[in-house]
């Protein structure tokens, strides 16, 4: 071997000695990260991955008894269900709603379909009462899962989240897959549990360029879980043009009139005392 490569190893060699070292603390200094879930898209903002189970839990936040509970519908509002048949509920077939009710409250069916409204509203304040099975059945998101879906594209979700821990942005009060609540303000399965949501629709001009964004507030058991959240397009799962875990994006331009659904998991969840208002906004800009 000539005397310059024998140089250069015995120069590699001590290089090593001092690197190795050098290196191994500034490695093992890094704190412990949790492994990335696999195959889900990041979020915009690129810190948190869709349904990330590394994100921290919300808070837990005892809600007040009763808050809107039982609230009467206003003068103004229309009522979608008072216990007295589903007249203004069909299938996504157009087909009259046949999910089981009883006293006031109207129950999941797990196929075929949630139930949605007849009636189409731009911007709305919207009133329902829920409640998820007690004792409860499944765990996760099998547990009392079904959701407030607005034109079959937008979810809020509705889950059992009482002392029962899944990924943050499928709770419930969540924008599935896109916003946690803000605090886990869930009642215990089996008690009636109350989301006042205020939608204001997307907007899209003439050439199709989206130009406003879905707004959602939402109080669950009269705690604010989420304050004028921006969806960043439709929540994934609900149909095949956000894909379940992908990243979320808006659909073609739709009217700002949109339809409300009952999601159609499993449950079965009951839902009561459902009533809502537009808000007029197009007419007051
Ligand atoms: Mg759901």
């Amino acid at each position: 071997m000539p005397a310059r490569n024998q140089k250069n190893i015995r120069l590699l060699i001590a290089a090593g000695m001092f690197a190795l070292p050098v290196a191994l603390p500034a490695q093992t200094n890094k704190p412990a990260v949790a492994p990335q879930p696999a195959h889900h898209a990041m979020e915009p903002g690129g810190r948190w991955q869709v349904h990330d189970p590394r994100r921290p839990q919300p808070q837990i936040v005892t809600p007040g008894a009763t808050f809107s509970q039982g609230a009467p519908a206003p003068s103004d509002a229309e009522v979608l269900f008072d216990g007295k048949g589903l007249g203004k509920w069909q299938t996504d077939k157009g087909e009259n709603a046949a999910w089981r009710t009883q006293d006031d409250y109207v129950e999941t069916k797990s196929h075929g379909g949630g139930i949605r409204t007849r009636g189409r509203w731009a911007d709305f304040q919207l009133h329902v009462e829920w409640s998820t099975p007690n004792p409860p059945v499944g765990t996760g998101q099998g547990r009392g899962n079904s959701g407030i879906l607005i034109n079959n594209m937008y979810e809020i979700q509705v889950l059992d989240s009482y002392k029962s821990e899944v990924y943050p942005d499928g709770q419930a009060g969540a924008v599935y897959g896109q916003s946690p609540p803000l605090v886990n303000a869930s009642k215990p399965p089996g008690e009636w549990q109350t989301y006042d949501i205020l939608f204001e629709s997307p907007r899209w001009n003439g050439k199709g360029e989206l130009v406003k964004k879905a707004v959602v507030t939402v109080l669950h058991n009269g705690v604010v879980v989420q304050n004028r959240c921006e969806l960043v397009g439709g929540t994934d799962g609900i149909n095949s043009a956000v894909p379940y875990y992908s990243t979320s994006k808006y659909p073609p331009p739709h009217p700002p009139e949109v339809f409300i659904e009952l999601q159609d998991h499993p449950g079965p969840d009951r839902f009561r005392n459902i009533w809502i208002r537009s808000l007029h906004l197009a007419e007051n800009l």
